[in-house]
């Protein structure tokens, strides 16, 4: 290929609103075949917020909300922020405070010991499982695309917080665009399935190219598996836990309101905030390769 030639496509990028580390990227899109996308923050907007406070019975509401805005307080998740968005008043110190990323948050709050996370952890590692009637909610929840993290403390789950996120205005477009170029979409997210299954019903990814309740370090491994079945990879996400699959990937596009970490790992960054220039980079590389031959 003639760098001149690829030199332009790169210029015409920028143009596009997709930024582009060096020409050679350009090459890596031309046999993609598969698009792996992250749900929060790529397919969604990741602007999330507190929609319901389910308290188990006999638990107050107030108590569930308290302690775990006062823990989630300490991290930097966006179902973090959105928690302590929706907690009103000040919020209680927290001793030992421990983050677990991909699973949730645990301390000690009010001489209390709380974890809030993903409900499957709280089961697994806490022995806290919910419910016939939090579980009922947080089924009924999840089923409307809303994310359900569960709260305990002391032993037992004391009850669930579900919040909101929106699919972007443009996924469903995009996802479409990319199908129409030959690229499989495929959804990955750490994230229950119901919620997962919800997001690709509203932009059209087929239900068996989902996998959720992923870990951070198996979205990279989730990479390889396809990468392993001969297809070439093209992964777009925004958080630190994407960064080692967008690296991975035959193509890592970031998302350029996302964090660092990831812009860094991928070979093209999105200005907007707009899934369909993805779309457009691709396109656009394959017109600039066709020019060269
Ligand atoms: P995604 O792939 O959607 O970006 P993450 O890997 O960041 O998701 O998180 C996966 C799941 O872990 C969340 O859906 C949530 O259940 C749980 N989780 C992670 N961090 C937190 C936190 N700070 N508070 C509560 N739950 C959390
Ligand atoms: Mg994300």
């Amino acid at each position: 290929a003639t760098p001149t030639a690829l030199l332009v496509g790169t210029g015409r990028g920028a143009q596009l609103g997709v930024l582009i580390k060096g020409p050679e990227v350009l090459e890596s899109t031309r046999r993609v075949d598969t698009v792996v996308l992250d749900k929060t923050g790529t397919l969604t907007s990741g602007r999330m917020r507190l929609v319901d406070v389910v308290p188990a019975a006999g638990e107050d509401r107030d108590d569930v909300l308290r302690l775990a805005a006062a823990l989630e307080n300490g991290s930097e998740h966006p179902i973090a922020r959105a928690v302590v968005a929706g907690a009103a008043g000040a919020l209680p110190p927290v001793e030992g405070f421990a983050s677990r990323q991909g699973l949730g948050v645990a301390g000690t709050v009010e001489g209390h010991a709380v974890v809030v996370g993903r409900p499957r952890w709280l089961a697994q590692e806490w022995a806290q499982h919910l419910d016939d009637t939090l579980t009922e909610r947080a089924d009924a929840e999840a089923a409307r695309g809303r994310t359900v993290v569960a709260v305990g403390w002391d032993g037992r789950a004391r009850g669930l917080l579900a919040v909101a996120d929106t699919v972007t205005p443009t996924a469903r477009e995009a996802v479409d665009g990319l199908r129409a170029l030959g690229l499989e979409p495929h959804l990955l997210t750490g994230d229950g399935s119901a919620a997962a299954l919800a997001v690709a019903e509203q932009v059209g990814i087929d239900p068996a190219h989902v996998r959720a309740e992923v870990m951070p370090e198996d979205k990279l491994a989730e990479v390889q598996r396809l990468q392993g079945e001969g297809r070439v990879v093209a992964m777009v996400g925004d958080g630190v836990n994407d960064a080692a699959a967008l690296a991975a990937a035959d193509l890592g596009i970031a998302i350029g309101t996302g964090t660092d970490v990831a812009i860094e790992a991928g070979d093209l960054t999105l200005v907007r905030e707009d899934l369909r220039a993805a779309v457009d980079a691709v396109r656009l590389s394959r017109a600039t390769l066709r020019t060269i031959k």
